[in-house]
């Protein structure tokens, strides 16, 4: 029997209906013939409930009772959606993550999957049951610990199981109808696209696109696993995620769409002696602090003072880090100041089509100019242009690129079905 993988997430497990529609739906796909392994999160806005319940408990919790805790959120889920399923008269088994062979490294709340042994799962698909496994964890290879995979990996758990189990296709059900030009919660007239390449949602992803989680894409794409976002609260038929085969040409439109992200903030280091060495100096230090960089802008240096300022941006979570690492390297680098902003925001334009269109850059800067919206940080791709604005007018600059590249819909079809955006 051909393996479905589906995951719901949390908006669409938001409570006892919510999980009465969920397990309907489950059992409809088992009973047009296939096997079914569903992932679940955690209901509705469990995980950031516990997370602050964990605040107030202590400052500083111990990463392995925290992931402890948050595995919990998703294990509530998966019970649940089980017993709703035994109650329309289908078999039920549901797992942990450890159960269901999700091996993962050791570092707490951002463990990656390094295999999976799905053992139990397959033998009990062959034995009839509909498989429920809780998302975002796993268990330690090394460490033997329970372990979380980070924000929103209850997406990866799916698609490394698809992979495992070599399901035909992974569905993603959310509280949207598929994949869209922009965030319809700020682009009421974003438009939804049927189909775009791996390639493109993982530069939509990167690009702060929260439909689907970063790291799943890019599994998928490495074990070419279609993935299909739908939404738990209509039959439409969503979006299909997946690169051409090879010799396949499809006449995609140039542009998939606009990304945007608030979560960055800038880091500038002022007074830069202008000579080979300083920049890795910089970026060795900000590396050993364990952080990720996006974008970095070099100004010109004053020809009077030889010195130089270098910009560069990170998650704003990680900006007290960064000022620390590299206030320790001011004596031997010799820069003058640092500066923190946490007041920007990162657009990104995605589209494959930019490879082969001229044109798409004069466009993309003219729009923002007619809504007066100044450019602080610029960055490419072959497939993006990302830019950093003022995050206040993060969202008036999305709506504007996205007019300007033709992409508003009039069908007002970007309907957000559930969830509280937390
Ligand atoms: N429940 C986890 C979270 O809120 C994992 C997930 O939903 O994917 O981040
Ligand atoms: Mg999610």
């Amino acid at each position: 029997m051909p393996i479905v993988v589906q995951k719901y997430g949390g908006s669409s497990l938001a409570d006892a209906a919510s999980i009465k529609r969920v397990a309907r739906r489950i059992t409809e796909t088992k009973r047009a013939g296939s096997d079914v392994c569903v992932v679940v999160s955690a209901m509705g806005d469990t995980t950031d409930e516990l997370l602050d319940l964990a605040q107030e408990v202590s400052p500083l919790p111990p990463p392995r009772e925290l992931d402890m805790l948050m595995t919990a959120g998703e294990r509530i889920s998966m019970a649940l959606v089980a017993m709703a399923i035994s109650d329309l008269g289908f078999s039920a088994r549901s797992f942990t993550g450890s159960q269901a062979g999700v091996i993962t490294s050791a570092e707490h709340g951002k463990a990656k999957i390094i295999d999976v042994t799905p053992g139990r799962i397959t033998s009990a698909l062959d034995d009839g049951h509909i498989v429920i496994v809780a998302g975002f964890q796993g268990v330690s290879q090394d460490t033997k610990e329970i372990t979380t995979l980070g924000r929103g990996g209850s997406d990866t758990t799916a698609v490394a199981l698809a992979a495992a189990l070599k399901a035909e296709v992974c569905e993603i059900y959310s509280d949207v109808d598929g994949v869209f030009t922009a965030d319809p919660r700020i682009a009421p007239r974003a438009s939804k696209l049927d189909r775009l390449s791996a390639e493109e949602m993982l530069e939509l992803a990167a690009g702060g696109s929260k439909i689907l989680h970063l790291r799943c894409v890019e599994y998928a794409r490495r074990y070419n696993i279609p993935i299909h976002v739908r939404s738990t609260f209509t039959d439409k038929i969503g979006t299909i995620v997946v690169d051409p085969a090879e010799g396949e040409t499809v006449e995609a439109p140039i542009i998939a769409g606009v990304a945007h992200d608030p979560g960055d903030a800038k880091v500038t280091v002022v007074g830069v002696p202008d000579r080979s060495g300083m920049a890795a100096a910089i970026f060795e230090a900000v590396a050993r602090a364990g952080l990720n960089i996006d974008m970095i802008v070099q100004n010109v240096s004053a020809v009077e003072t030889g010195l130089t300022d270098i910009s560069f941006t990170l998650p704003k979570g990680d900006g007290k880090t960064a000022l620390k690492a590299l206030e320790e390297i001011r004596p031997t680098v010799g820069f003058h100041s640092l500066q923190f902003d946490d007041q920007i925001g990162k657009l990104s334009l995605v589209g494959a089509g930019m490879r082969t269109n001229t044109g798409v850059s004069a466009t993309f800067f003219k729009a923002l100019a007619d809504a007066g919206v100044n450019v602080e940080m610029i960055s490419t791709s072959e497939i993006r242009i990302s830019v950093v604005t003022r995050e206040e007018r993060l969202a008036e600059a999305v709506r504007a690129v996205h007019s300007a590249f033709g992409l508003d819909s009039d069908s007002g079809e970007a309907v957000v079905y559930a969830g509280t955006g937390r």
